[in-house]
């Protein structure tokens, strides 16, 4: 998606050659215009679909979620993260490694909040190794529900995860996908 590309070039920040700052218009101060025009290219990369609710995970994805909900019209869930596992037997629970932070964390959705007659499609905000949208799969599967999909807003196409979520057949969609990035510049894959 040009429009997100163009952004990225003008206003993200590569911190590391693996970690991209988007914090003016993402992840911290939020453009919602742009997210609006990414809702809408979700709902054209996932129209032939049937999705019943839209997934994400606190607290960057929540955002992006809420914007392609509007044009899904179906309510949006968003995972928690807790440090302690919830050992309440109402919640599906799946362990997370955070490649940001660095450290593990558990994912919970209350289960009355997806059923098995749900059709979920996944959207969050980035995509490196794939260990987030692994865990909301798995959330997905306890609950019996059908996942559909997942939407991505940035894909770091030189980390594994979305290479190893295509070739167990699943549908990913990224607007923006980085094939490299360092000091000097980023480069898109298309
Ligand atoms: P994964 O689970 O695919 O390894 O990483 C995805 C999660 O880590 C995303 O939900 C996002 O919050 C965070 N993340 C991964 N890479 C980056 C990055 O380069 N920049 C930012 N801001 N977040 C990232």
């Amino acid at each position: 998606m040009k429009l997100l590309e163009d952004k990225i070039i003008s206003d993200g920040q590569v911190v590391s050659s693996e970690i991209l700052k988007v914090a003016s218009f993402l992840n911290h101060q939020i453009d919602i215009e742009l997210l609006d025009k990414m809702g809408e290219e979700f709902a054209r990369l996932f129209k032939d679909k049937k999705v019943t609710k839209i997934l994400t995970i606190e607290a960057s994805g929540i955002a992006i979620a809420c914007a392609t909900a509007r044009f899904f019209h179906v309510p949006v869930v968003f995972a928690k993260k807790n440090r302690s596992r919830n050992i309440n037997d109402d919640v599906y629970c799946s362990d997370i490694f955070s490649f940001t932070h660095e450290e593990t964390y558990h994912a919970i959705v209350t289960k009355k909040f997806l059923t098995k007659d749900d059709h979920v499609l996944i959207i969050d905000d980035f995509l490196a190794n794939g260990a987030a949208i692994k865990g909301l799969i798995d959330i997905i599967s306890q609950s019996g529900a059908e996942f559909v999909g997942a939407g991505i807003a940035i894909e770091k196409g030189f980390q594994a995860g979305g290479k190893e979520l295509r070739e167990k057949g699943y549908k990913i969609e990224s607007l923006a996908i980085i094939e490299s990035m360092s000091k000097d510049g980023i480069t898109f894959r298309h």
